[in-house]
């Protein structure tokens, strides 16, 4: 058996080199301009995917690296890093929140027609799961799909689906058995953008995130093709679930980027801000605070890393990936109101980053699970196993 890798591994170093270096010649140049324009185009991600980077999670036979969670983990980590959340967002969803249903479950032929041009950035890929009445609560979903002559005919409404705009592919998840139970009546399509009876209605500005786009997608009897059904019919939710965990890794590994620069930025400002005699940094309520938040930061790091390496050895770690996503989602909110407050006015402008990435981590707490819903996962584990 090949030990498993580790974020030691020369292969991690050096795709985490690779990363940082490709995120600095081809996001941050370009990512005020992507905020402007409301999403992040083909060109980025076909940088991205020029190094491989793209289908880090996707195994070798479909042309990625095989190189798992932890290198899911730092690629995340980097590009959250380059300031825009909204391109993290934008890619990350391609790479490891929906590309991965197709990896996992896609037949041969769904896998040789869309991974090539995925893993390249050809193609943009996002998933379409919540609904108006269906977002922690997922098994309340309405959206219908059934059989007909030739396919499958779609009924619904999808909200908040990131890339919808300028994509080319959705994962969309549909009910497919009335009678079942929830979790085990839904299955999963793969969508082309021009389907027709597909209506794609770009929703209103976000507070953040800008440079991912992200609209309703409305479905009036449209028809798909019967080779659309990924995976298994009505196993589905458990396919969603299966996901989440690398999904909610990933948006942990996001908060840890985000914060990262932002607490970057901060020391470099308060070293340099002139007040009373001094620096913000001769302060010693300056020092304290952003040494307080260093070591939350490093703390949210170690058990996001130690989850990622959970997970490459295949280990159950739902529990632990619940506690990321919580407490990363929430650490990253704290840093980024200090930051922006050791800021003072500077930081409330919009032309300071950290005033973006205040507004992009946001959703940290809230989208792919929020807050509320992992801690209740966490407290169901802790009733189950006891405290471990
Ligand atoms: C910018 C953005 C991008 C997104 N991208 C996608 C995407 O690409 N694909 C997709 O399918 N979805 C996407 N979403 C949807 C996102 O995953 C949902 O918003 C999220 O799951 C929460 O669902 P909701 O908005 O319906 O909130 P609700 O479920 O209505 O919850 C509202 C609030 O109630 C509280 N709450 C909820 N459940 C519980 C509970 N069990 N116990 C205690 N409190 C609770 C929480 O505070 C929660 O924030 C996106 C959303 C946003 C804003």
């Amino acid at each position: 058996m090949t030990p498993p890798i580790t974020f030691d591994d020369p292969r991690i170093v050096q795709l985490r080199e690779t990363a940082r270096r490709e995120i600095r010649e081809h996001i941050e140049p370009y990512g005020a301009a992507w905020e402007t324009a409301g999403t992040t185009p083909h060109a980025a991600y076909r940088a991205l995917g020029a190094k491989g980077l793209l289908g880090l999670c996707h195994a070798e036979t479909d042309g990625g690296s095989g190189l798992g969670p932890i290198a899911s983990v730092v690629f995340a980590e980097e590009i959250s890093a380059s300031s825009y959340g909204g391109v993290a967002e934008a890619v990350l969803i391609h790479t490891d929140m929906s590309s991965t249903h197709i990896g996992h479950r896609g037949t041969e032929v769904q896998r040789r027609r869309y991974l090539p041009g995925i893993l390249r950035g050809d193609l943009i890929c996002g998933i379409a799961v919540s609904e108006p009445e269906a977002g922690s609560d997922l098994a309340s979903m309405r959206t219908t799909a059934r059989r007909d002559g030739r396919g499958w005919v779609i009924d619904g409404m999808k909200t908040y689906a990131t890339n919808a705009v300028h994509g080319d592919v959705m994962i969309v998840a549909a009910r497919t058995d009335m009678q079942a139970k929830a979790t085990r009546g839904i299955s999963l399509f793969i969508v082309e953008r021009n389907t027709p009876g597909l209506e794609i209605r770009p929703m209103a500005r976000k507070l953040g995130l800008h440079s991912s786009d992200i609209a309703d997608m409305v479905f009036t009897g449209a028809q798909l093709p019967a080779d659309a059904l990924l995976g298994e019919e009505n196993r589905g939710f458990h396919a969603i679930l299966e996901n989440f965990q690398n999904e909610r890794l990933v948006l942990g590994a996001m908060a840890v980027g985000l914060a990262r620069r932002a607490l970057e930025s901060t020391l470099t400002y308060v070293k340099s801000r002139k007040a009373f005699g001094g620096t913000l940094w001769d302060l010693q309520a300056t020092r304290l605070r952003l040494a307080m938040l260093a070591a939350r930061h490093k703390a949210v790091t170690a058990l996001v890393r130690d989850t990622a390496v959970r997970a490459a050895l295949g280990q159950d770690c739902v529990r632990e990936v619940s506690m990321v996503k919580a407490l990363a989602g929430e650490t990253v909110q704290d840093v980024m109101r200090e930051c922006l407050q050791l800021h003072g006015g500077a930081g409330y402008m919009a032309d300071c980053p950290v005033e973006r990435m205040t507004r992009d981590a946001r959703i940290l707490s809230i989208g792919g699970g929020a807050t509320e819903v992992m801690l209740e996962e966490i407290a169901k584990r802790l009733n189950e196993e006891g405290f471990q």
